[in-house]
């Protein structure tokens, strides 16, 4: 592999031209930044879905591009060096250890899918990199996920809890268990973390959408299906 390359085939960059956005919905920057354009819309919305879904973002300990060095235990560049990687709170996720709970990998591995097929996670590694995100693919394909991206701002757990309200008593006619609430916050939530569409002004236009369905996974599940044909 070429020496001005990184494992991934990214050019390795000087780290004088970064683009050093926060994470949205956060104040943390992953220092000093990251590769500007596709690759760091795509790499802050990693961090967004991470902050949501996985654990809150706190610095220092969120990291982007560093001067390209060699893999420990190899000779090939780390993505760092072509600003196209990206740590998460690394005291709480160090190099080599497995500190994440189930639900925190399960998380990190839904992100991968969310961006699909142009992020990887390094928490399924055989050096295990819990806190370690990197992109993968060439710019045509970075690109064609980051158009996908529409940023959309996290409600406030107020508006969601509103939203929810509004929409049970339109679908049921009664107000939600606070299980049904529990459930509907998680559902609510994953779909605004994918950051594809506005759920919630989605289903508030046709509360039907989640009428006559027992509530757990068949909303999640209608939910999708609600998406697709939107
Ligand atoms: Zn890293």
């Amino acid at each position: 592999m070429a020496k001005n390359v990184t494992q991934n085939g990214w050019t390795v960059i000087n780290g004088l031209d970064l683009d050093s956005s926060p994470v949205p919905s956060t104040s943390i920057i992953p220092v000093p930044g990251l590769r500007k354009g596709d690759v760091a819309k795509v790499l802050l919305e990693v961090g967004r879905q991470f902050n949501a879904t996985v654990a809150p973002l706190y610095n220092p300990g969120c990291w982007g591009y560093a001067p390209a060095i060699p893999i420990p235990g190899s000779t090939i560049l780390s993505n760092h060096g072509s600003g196209t990687a990206i740590d998460f709170n690394a005291p709480s996720f160090p190099w080599k250890k497995r500190t994440m709970t189930d639900a925190q990998r399960q998380a990190c591995r839904q992100i991968v899918e969310n961006l699909s097929p142009v992020v990887a996670w390094g928490g399924d590694w055989t050096t295990v990199d819990e806190m370690h995100f990197e992109i993968r693919g060439n710019a045509d394909e970075v690109k064609q996920v980051a158009n996908k991206i529409i940023g959309v701002t996290m409600p406030t757990d107020k508006q969601i809890d509103e939203t929810i309200s509004t929409l049970h008593q339109d679908a049921y006619g009664k107000s939600p268990s606070d299980a049904v609430f529990d459930d509907w916050r998680k559902v609510l939530k994953n779909n605004y973390v994918e950051g594809n569409i506005s759920i919630l002004k989605g289903i508030d236009n046709d509360p039907n959408a989640l009428k006559n369905k027992s509530v757990s996974g068949a909303v999640y599940e209608e939910v999708t299906v609600y998406r697709k044909v939107k």
